[in-house]
């Protein structure tokens, strides 16, 4: 089984790194072709519009087909706003994948990121977070489960076989939340088979 991380801009290093201490296949996917061998995939924190903007050659169009059909996707930070229905003060989401709605930057700027540790569903207690520039998110729709707040508010959350994190994952040598989307990928997987 292999899992991608989009990889066009942002810490897209980090995460193959946390995916290959799991044990799994992690390759950089660049571009729409790289999607083939691929069971799932990850959006890494890094600036959304700039990642966005990265996606030539009809990879947008491949990854909104996924998002259709369901395939497993997990961001971070950036990814996550790439991954959300609606941003706040965009026009357009850029892959609709969960419906959240989504503020850019709303833990403050740069100088102001911060470590915490959350209590994550489904995933345990005193998972390491942090936060930089991240997006909160706003709104949940009825078919999504929020699985960690801070200070209240919702920073992580799953539909699906779609999971997001307000926070970077990547940036600890804590694996739970990697290894939660790889058990993802492989039950979908199972699925896929025995379907
Ligand atoms: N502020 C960035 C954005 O809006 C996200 C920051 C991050 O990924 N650490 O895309």
């Amino acid at each position: 089984m292999e899992i991608g991380v989009l990889g066009l801009q942002g810490a897209v290093r980090e995460h193959l790194k946390s995916l290959s201490l799991l044990g799994v296949d992690a390759v950089a996917v660049k571009k729409a072709a790289d999607l083939s061998p691929i069971s799932g995939l990850v959006f890494p924190g890094g600036e959304s519009t700039a990642i966005a903007l990265l996606c030539s050659g009809g990879m947008l169009d491949e990854l909104r087909r996924r998002a259709r059909a369901g395939f497993p996707f997990f961001g971070t930070c950036a990814g996550m706003i790439l991954l959300a229905k609606e941003i706040e003060g965009h026009d357009e989401a850029y892959i609709p994948a969960i419906d959240i709605a989504v503020a850019r930057n709303a833990s403050g700027r740069q100088v102001e990121s911060f470590e915490t540790s959350l209590d994550v569903e489904g995933i345990g207690n005193d998972v390491p977070a942090v936060f930089i520039r991240a997006p909160y998110i706003r709104r949940v729709g009825k078919g999504v489960t929020v699985l960690a707040r801070h200070a209240g508010i919702p920073v992580a959350a799953r539909q699906g076989n779609v999971l997001v994190t307000s926070f970077h994952p990547e940036l600890t040598d804590d694996l739970r939340v990697h290894r939660h989307f790889v058990s993802m990928v492989e039950a979908s997987s199972r699925k896929e088979v025995s379907a």
